[in-house]
């Protein structure tokens, strides 16, 4: 993927301010961060998103997830964290090699994450059931 952004970051190739990494992985602070110390978790590796994410590397994401969240929380005093993850663009996908959002909350911090809570019937929630059956 020569023209990956995140390929070349991901594998040192342009510089970014790294606060992990490993042999598979990189987490870098984001640049257009949502709340301080927003961090981002990137395979060393090119996959589009979560599909193409092989399952044992979605697992060690997880081990490093598992590690950055809570330093990210004590070391920055945070209230809360979101770990958010888009695929594809109708998802807000804007880069396309997988990333994890770790996302630092602090009370008050106006961040705009959240979903509106939507309605939905009994019957269309059945149907739903059914097809994933
Ligand atoms: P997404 O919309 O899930 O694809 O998220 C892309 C994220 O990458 C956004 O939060 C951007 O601020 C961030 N981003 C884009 N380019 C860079 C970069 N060169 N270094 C660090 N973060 C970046
Ligand atoms: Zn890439």
């Amino acid at each position: 993927m020569g023209d990956c952004i995140f390929c070349k970051i991901a594998n040192g190739e342009i510089p970014s301010r790294t606060v992990y990494e490993d042999e598979e992985f990189r987490a870098i602070l984001d640049l257009g961060p949502a709340t301080k110390g927003h961090t981002l978790i990137l395979p060393k590796e090119h996959f589009a998103d979560f599909f193409e994410l092989p399952e044992e590397k979605a697992h060690h994401l997880m081990d490093v997830a598992k590690k950055l969240a809570p330093k990210l929380v004590s070391r920055l005093h945070a209230d809360g964290l979101n770990i958010i993850q888009n695929n594809g663009a109708a998802a807000g996908q804007t880069v396309m090699h997988y990333h994890l959002h770790l996302i630092p909350r602090y009370e008050n911090d106006g961040a705009n994450l959240l979903w509106t809570p939507g309605k939905m019937s009994d019957e269309e929630l059945d149907e739903v059931l059914k097809t994933l059956e």
